[in-house]
């Protein structure tokens, strides 16, 4: 396949897909495509008794959605509104208002833990293409905070006399800039996901670095089995499973905070930022797994619940009845606890 040369997430997989390796007769019609996209990997999985070569369809609608989405690319879409500097519309296309709405959404279920608004302080502590800075300076947090506010942004739609339809995003704020690092990448895996699904393919596994969607079964009639990485055990280049999943017709993003971080004055600096203090959220959480309908709600999900901790990401889950999840935390050096809600347990094949 033809590799998706762009830069988005510098995140490594947290999830191990734990499928057979086709070769076998049970494996005949299935078909891989792997390359990278987002700065992570990109794992594809169908079958299809065609064999069709699905990899240039998945390669422009990752394209499209870079070009809509990536803050590392400096004529995104998403780019072009961070440097409007003064308050004025922008007409994006229909991914950008997907994400947008479904980003509101989760920012108020949320309670505000989910802010896409906090590009200016994701840079200032060096993620998303910024550089971290040499001394923490309190008093820049303060005042960047009060720009990473989500109400200063606003999605439009409009549908012409002919039935055309046109999407806008507003901001009041010529400072207010957006950062749909928490959620992008689980859309592209929806994207990926929807278009196999139009092209006829019923049985299909989407994986880009880690964020994960299954729908139908796998080769041997069951369902597509799904390994959660273990955030102690695992290293970037030998992932090792705490626990697999049987994933149907469902998708799971995971989010942790022990890969992707900065040594500040010898502080460590996680990449997950707490809206309320404009300081990296560190708290007892290693990682969170989030299993729903579709892996942009399980993405956004997976990081409030990193913002939120081990008891608001458990209330979180505990009291949304469309989401699933398992929370794997430290409690003493080294040592490792996870708890399951009751659904994920159902879906857990080992412990
Ligand atoms: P994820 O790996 O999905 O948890 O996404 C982490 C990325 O989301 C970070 O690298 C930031 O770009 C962005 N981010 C950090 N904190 C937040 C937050 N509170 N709300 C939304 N996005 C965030
Ligand atoms: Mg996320």
């Amino acid at each position: 396949m033809k590799r998706t040369v762009l830069l988005y997430l510098m995140i490594a997989g947290l999830i191990v897909s734990s499928c057979k390796s086709p070769g076998n007769k049970e494996n005949e019609e299935l078909v891989s495509l792997e390359g990278r996209t987002m700065g992570t990997e990109l794992n594809v999985q169908y079958i299809d008794s065609l064999k069709r070569d699905f990899s240039k369809e998945v390669d422009s609608v990752l394209i499209e959605v870079n070009n809509s989405m990536s803050t590392y690319i400096p004529n995104s879409l998403i780019s072009i509104f961070n440097k409007m500097d003064t308050a004025g519309t922008l007409e994006v296309d229909r991914h950008f208002y997907q994400v947008l709405l479904i980003a509101k959404e989760i920012h108020r279920e949320s309670h505000g833990a989910f802010n896409p608004a906090l590009y200016p302080l994701i840079h200032y502590w060096g993620f998303s293409g910024g550089t971290a800075p040499d001394e923490i300076d309190s008093s820049k947090v303060d005042s960047l905070l009060k720009i990473c506010n989500f109400d200063l942004i606003h999605g439009t739609m409009a549908i012409s006399g002919e039935g055309d339809t046109s999407y806008y995003v507003t901001k009041d704020d010529g400072r207010a800039q957006l950062d749909f690092g928490a959620i992008a990448k689980g859309y592209g895996v929806d994207a990926v996901h929807d278009l196999l699904r139009s092209r006829g393919i019923a049985s299909l596994m989407v994986d880009i670095g880690g964020e994960v969607r299954c729908s139908g079964v796998y080769t041997d009639g069951k369902a597509w089995r799904i390994g959660i990485e273990d955030p102690i055990k695992s290293t970037v280049n030998s992932k090792k499973a705490m626990q697999v999943i049987a994933l149907e017709n469902k998708a799971i993003a995971t989010s942790g905070n022990y890969r992707n971080f900065r040594i500040i004055n010898g502080q460590k600096m996680v990449h997950t930022i707490n809206p309320a203090s404009g300081y990296p959220e560190l708290n007892s959480l290693l990682s969170v797994s989030i299993v729903t309908e579709d892996c942009t709600h399980a993405d956004a999900y997976a990081t409030s619940c990193m913002v939120l901790g081990l008891e608001g990401a458990r209330e979180l889950i505990s009291k949304n009845p469309d989401i699933e999840g398992m929370l794997i935390y430290g409690i003493e050096e080294g040592e490792l606890e996870y708890w399951s809600s009751p659904g994920f347990k159902e879906i857990t094949l080992k412990d």
